[in-house]
């Protein structure tokens, strides 16, 4: 199967043409703080950050996800409709705020796309298949000299290294929607407004998406038990997972939370409400200001008179 059926995305740029691995392929590679370019890839991060990165990411850093966002990201576009992405945050000379002298500040709680390089998982999907593919590439820039080390391992044995397997299987079901709305981008067209935040909201801002899903405005909508509401009042992961279900809900019309019946006429009728009274409001409005340019200019009218 050529690579051109593949759709490609790596977790971080690179002018480098990538080489695509399996997991049996071997890596030669070793990082460590002997080598002459230690922390030469921080120093110029370009890292794309999944939901479970920022679970680890703010819990590390004992910060409400809100506040994480606001100090320690940088938005982009993950694609031309305008799904929202997250990369860490740089200082002006392009340098992770998480560098040290030593190293990795967070380096037991760093994000997939640090856990990866110089390798990163490549999210591909045949454009005939269903379901997505785990593959692999691997990148060699001149400045990483962990290359040059006698050093060699499998994929498998570098990611089981890394600890990388458990953020995978954390973010999969996430990587599949921004997959899916990648290759089905056209057939469903552009998400509105409203579905975007709430991507936003489900995927990096989780704090918030609990408030979200514990409102009454929520409650009203879909019919959860009270053990799952229990489960993600108090589980982050569970929460994270959840948001996952109820984007592909969103998006592709995926049904896997039950909605409450008649939730949906519902709220189009008290949308219906809402609008009329604005209608009414805003003709009412009208009306008074008409009323108000006739009165002045009446009044101007016989001002006008008793000059004469
Ligand atoms: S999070 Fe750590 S490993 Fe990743 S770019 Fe920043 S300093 Fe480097
Ligand atoms: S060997 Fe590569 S990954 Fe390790 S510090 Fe150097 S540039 Fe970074």
């Amino acid at each position: 199967m050529s690579d051109d059926k593949f759709e490609f995305e790596l977790p971080y740029s690179t002018p480098v043409m990538p080489v695509r691995l399996e997991l049996n392929d071997e890596l030669k590679f070793r990082c460590h703080r002997g080598v002459s370019c230690w922390n030469e890839c921080c120093s110029h991060a370009d890292v794309t950050l999944a939901p479970y990165d920022i679970i680890r990411l703010k819990d590390r850093l004992g910060m409400d996800s809100s506040e994480f966002l606001k100090q320690h990201t940088v938005p982009f576009q993950l694609d031309a409709h305008g799904v929202p992405g997250l990369k860490l945050r740089t200082n002006d000379d392009g340098a992770c705020l998480f560098m040290q002298e030593e190293g990795c500040s967070v380096y037991s709680d760093r994000p997939t796309a640090c856990r990866y390089y110089p390798s990163g998982v490549l999210s591909m999907k045949a454009q005939d298949e269903p379901t997505d593919e785990m593959h692999f590439l691997l990148v060699k820039e001149d400045h990483c000299k962990g290359h040059e080390e006698d050093h060699f391992q499998t994929i498998a044995e570098f990611r089981k290294e890394q600890g990388v397997e458990e953020y995978d299987d954390l973010n999969r079901e996430w990587y599949q929607i921004i997959l899916k709305k990648k290759s089905t981008g056209p057939a469903i067209g552009k998400p509105s407004e409203m579905s975007l935040q709430m991507f936003f909201m489900a995927s990096y801002d989780i704090d918030r998406f609990r408030r979200f899903v514990m409102s009454d405005a929520f409650i009203k909508m879909y019919d959860l038990s009270d053990e799952e509401y229990d489960e993600l009042e108090k589980d982050d992961i569970a929460l994270m997972q959840f948001g996952s279900r109820l984007m592909k809900q969103v998006f592709f019309g995926e049904m896997s939370i039950k909605e409450r019946e008649g939730a949906w006429e519902k709220r189009i009728e008290e949308r219906r409400e809402i609008l009329e009274y604005r209608k009414q409001a805003e003709i009412a409005e009208h009306q008074r200001k008409q009323e108000e340019a006739r009165k002045a200019a009446l009044e101007s009218g016989s001002g006008t008179d008793k000059d004469h």
